[in-house]
């Protein structure tokens, strides 16, 4: 028997990682879908994402933009190009927009600030930022600005596969869970994340991750499967050597990634939780909607222009080029409202 759904405690979401009965799942699936339903209603809130440079500082051993991987052409988008961008989003109602991007010293301080004032004040949407790891000046200067929010996945909470993966920079200690705190003081509200099945991520390794979720009372959370890029290390014998043994090693698969998203909506009642892009890449007809149904009320599609979407290569298929921003944002619309939900209104932030 499964644990009960009612008060899950760090060991039960262990037990519940690793459950296969078919009726004990709908089980799970279901109380995750009314979790969502009575802590953060039937509204998909929609953000607008803008990968705003593929130039990256970083030797993340599984990111295909990472400054290790492959070759790759770079670039970086204007102002200009990132406002039309957000223009658009605008059009299409969507109430934030996100600009990500690779640890890009070229994106300068004030360069970013700008940016954020200007869709501030020319769309009224939220501004999430999601661009590594900062200095607090700079941090403080982006908040100043009006930035909203600011996603930093932490990974993985095992501190020697963390350090494996993603490597320090010369002279400094990666440290994600003490800038998100530090952001949080800022007054940003703070999200982050990680990936399913990355080599070397366990069971045990899985729960401590969707434990410190709950334990840090995260605003967002984003949990999507790893999805190998032939460009980076891991894909290739690292990704061996990191592997844990086949009783341990969280398989990235939907099944799997769909049973964190569940259990992290029942852990964190009222955060907001994307249906990853990652999620419908591996099942392109499905995937979005799973997520959804199983804990998830955020959706962002992607506003970035084809000629950049392409370079923003953190795995196959993520440009997903036969989804325009127009056709995406008609799709996405279409689903939530087949899925009897609606779009919605306003930023859509935890406290707005
Ligand atoms: N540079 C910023 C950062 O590191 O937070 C934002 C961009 S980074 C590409 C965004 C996220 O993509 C990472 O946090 C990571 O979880 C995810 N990602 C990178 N490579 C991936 C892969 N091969 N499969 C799945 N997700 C991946």
């Amino acid at each position: 028997m499964p644990p009960s759904l009612d008060r899950l405690r760090r060991d039960d979401v262990r037990a519940w990682l690793t459950e296969q009965d078919g009726a004990a799942l709908d089980g799970l699936w279901r109380r995750a879908d009314e979790v969502r339903r009575d802590h953060v209603g039937d509204e998909v809130h929609l953000r607008g994402l803008v990968e705003v440079t593929n130039h990256c500082v970083r030797h993340c051993v599984y990111c295909g933009i990472a400054a290790c991987a492959g070759p790759l052409p770079r670039y970086r988008m204007t102002h200009d190009e990132i406002l039309a961008c957000a223009r658009q989003g605008r059009d299409f109602g969507f109430g934030t927009i996100v600009l990500q991007g690779g640890e890009d010293p070229g994106l300068t301080s004030a360069f970013v600030a700008g940016v954020v004032r200007a869709i501030k004040d020319e769309t009224g949407a939220a501004v999430t930022l999601s661009l590594g790891e900062r200095s607090a000046e700079d941090l403080w200067a982006w908040r100043q600005a009006g930035a909203d929010r600011y996603l930093l996945r932490f990974e993985t909470t095992n501190p020697s596969l963390y350090r494996r993966i993603h490597p320090n920079l010369p002279g400094t200690v990666s440290d994600r869970l003490g800038q998100l705190l530090r952001m949080r003081e800022m007054g940003y509200e703070i999200g982050t994340g990680v990936m399913v099945g990355i080599p070397g991520q366990t069971w045990e390794t899985l729960a401590d991750d969707i434990w410190t979720f709950h334990g840090y009372d995260m605003d967002m959370i984003g949990i999507g499967p790893y999805l190998p890029s032939p460009r980076t290390p891991l894909a290739g014998p690292l990704g061996t050597e990191l592997a844990a043994p086949p009783s341990e090693q969280v398989p990235n698969d939907e099944l799997t990634t769909l049973k964190a998203m569940a259990l992290t909506r029942l852990v964190c009642p009222n955060t907001n939780i994307p249906s990853t892009t990652a999620l419908s890449i591996l099942d392109p007809s499905s995937g979005r909607a799973n997520g959804l149904c199983r804990g998830s009320n955020v959706v962002m599609p992607n506003l970035t222009p084809p000629e950049y979407r392409v370079l923003y290569d953190i795995y196959p298929g993520k440009a997903a080029l036969h989804e325009t921003a127009d056709t995406l944002a008609v799709n996405v619309i279409a689903l939530i409202d087949g899925l009897g939900r609606t779009v919605g209104k306003g930023p859509g932030g935890r406290r707005s």
